[in-house]
Order: C-alpha cells, then structure tokens, then sequence
C-alpha cells in the first residue's frame, strides 16, 4: 500500500492512497492544474485514480475538485451533508427580480436542450464513448445518485468562453456515505469516522487493503482528539495525523480574535500540544510512519511540530520504531510504501 501526500497544510490538503488494483485521491484542496502537476511530480497517474474522497467541504479541501473529478470523469464520494453544503458553497447566491428569474429559467432550458442536442450528435459518432467513462468501482450499499455523464467539452480551468460550460457543481457522479459505515472501492476497504470540527459532517478515513493487511489513516481538521477518532486510530501503519498550530504562536499571532478563538475551539484544529498528548497517552505505538500535516504557516513552524510529537513519543521508549515525518505545503513528499 502507498500514501503519496500531494499537499497538506491550511492552503490546500489532498493526499493518495493505493492498494495493489485501486488508487482513491483524498480530497481535492488545491487547483486542478496544480493538483495534476503534483502528482506528475510524485508520479502518480492521474488517470489510475478511480475515485475522489472528501473530508469536509472547507475550500482547502476541495478547491479543485469539480474541475479534476469531470476532467478524469471519476465518482465524488461524500457524506449526504457534506455533499449539500458543497453545491450550497458552489453555487452563487443572487437576488432577481421575477421577471429575470423567468428569463434566467428560460435561457438554462435552451442551454440544456443545445447541449443534448449536442451530445446526441457525438454519441452517434462515437458509439464507444460509454468506454472512456468512469471506472467500475464496487460500491455495494452505496447510494447513486447521479449517472455518469459524458462530458463533450475538454474542460481547462481558464477557458471561460466554453459554450456548454456546466453548473460548476455538477460531478460525474456522486456516492454518499455514513461516517462509521464501512465501503469498499475495489481492493479498499474504507471506514470513515466523524471528526469535531466546523463543516457540515466531516470525516477522516482508515483504509485496509484486504490483500496487504496494511492500515492507513487521515486524520486532520480535528478540534479534539473525541473516543470515537482515538478507537479508528488504532492499529494503524501509516497515519496522516493534524498538528496544526503552536499555541503560543497562534495566540501571540495575527489572526482576529474570532479566528484564534475558532481554531482553538472543540471543531477548530489540533495544536503541537494536543497531538503530543495524544501521542504520549493515547496512541498505540503502532504505525510505522507517522507524518504530521496539516500544519498552518502562520501559527506553526515545521521544526516545533516535529520537536513536539518526537518528545511525546522520547517518553515511551518503545515507540522509538515510529518513524515521524512531516508533510508539506508546498509540495508533495516522497511516496511511503508498506
Ligand atoms: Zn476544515
Ligand atoms: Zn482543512
């Protein structure tokens, strides 16, 4: 199994995780081009992607996501509100009189019958077009509700001027599923569990290849470290684990009040402290790599981080195996296989 983090930080969060037949990208935080360029870098295949996994709908977790996921054509998986609080957050709010509303209703119709008119007439020329849609995942007890569509526009994030351009909510297709209800895409297993922290319903995510019987874990954007999220992270190889702020920094720091005060609170972020807290008294010793992410670049310096987290684990001897690593904003890290 592999983690690839492309990104991770409070800019832009997005990471892979590959079994031996399935590749699933976690979250979709930074620009598709961007996105694309890194996993150039850390040479994953964009195209080898069956799906994309969301966290929560917090710009730096889905900044990319509608451009990439109709650009590789593969399903969005999310919780119900999640996904609702996304097309909420997508879609610009205006007021119009009725009268625009009633034009407004009108032009959309004439769009969607141009644009059927339109794929009707390549759908007869390319009779195979089902071929290049989405890839088969098995999703039993997963609801669709979308059917894949065969987008005719090559789609770039700077051509505007596309005629058929879609609703930018619009997905290739969408699952939804329960945080603490496992599913499965392929050889991956995945359990989601509720994480506290200010979005719709977020999550993080345990994977298990059943060939591999290796464990991978992202937990980030956590207020606290609740029951719930120290059971999911037991018995983990590899864990994506927040320690996002230094407390000092944050509260000596330049954000308002009101932003401190949210960051501090019980759905706000882990700091250095808490995630050595939870090294030091809770977590089972047990993975193999540990990488910190999330960090903010405002209130956290990388070393501190890691200076925090290697201290709580220095106290239980044991635990010198652990490897701690940290993950980065500005860049993908090396891949790390089990
Ligand atoms: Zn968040
Ligand atoms: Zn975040």
């Amino acid at each position: 199994m592999r983690m690839t983090v492309l990104a991770s930080g409070s800019k832009g969060n997005s990471t892979v995780i590959a079994s031996a037949e399935t590749r699933v990208l976690v979250d979709a935080g930074l620009s598709c081009r961007e996105l694309m360029k890194r996993m150039a870098l850390a040479k994953e295949d964009p195209a080898a992607l069956d799906a994309i996994l969301i966290t929560h709908e917090h710009q730096d977790h889905v900044a990319g996501l509608s451009v990439l996921a109709r650009r590789l054509r593969i399903p969005v998986y999310f919780t119900e509100p999640t996904h609702r609080a996304w097309i909420r957050m997508m879609t610009p709010r205006t007021t119009m009189t009725y009268a625009k509303w009633l034009e407004h209703v009108q032009r959309e119709k004439e769009a969607r019958a141009a644009l059927d008119a339109l794929e009707t007439a390549e759908a007869r020329l390319q009779p195979d077009l089902e071929s290049s849609g989405p890839k088969p995942c098995d999703a039993s007890g997963l609801i669709q509700i979308e059917a894949a569509s065969s987008d005719v526009e090559a789609e770039e994030e700077d051509a505007p001027e596309a005629v058929f351009r879609r609703d930018s909510a619009s997905l290739p297709a969408v699952e939804y599923f329960q945080p603490g209800t496992n599913f499965s895409i392929g050889d991956l297993s995945i359990t989601p569990f509720t994480t506290p922290h200010d979005a719709a319903d977020p999550c993080g995510f345990v994977f298990e290849s059943a060939s591999e019987s290796i464990r991978m874990a992202i937990a980030t954007d956590l207020g606290y470290m609740p029951p719930n999220v120290k059971r999911a992270l037991e018995r983990i190889d590899v864990l994506l684990l927040e320690s996002n702020h230094d407390l000092e920094m944050l509260k000596d720091g330049p954000y308002p009040w009101a932003v401190k005060q949210r960051v501090l609170s019980r759905v706000g972020h882990l700091s250095n402290h808490a995630t050595a807290e939870f090294l030091a008294r809770d977590y089972d010793g047990n993975a193999t790599y540990i990488v910190l992410g999330h960090l903010s670049e405002t209130n956290n310096i990388p070393e501190l981080a890691l200076l925090s987290a290697e201290e709580a684990i220095r106290e239980r001897g044991r635990l010198l195996g652990n490897r701690i690593l940290l993950a980065q904003q500005s860049a993908p890290i090396v891949p790390i296989c089990l």
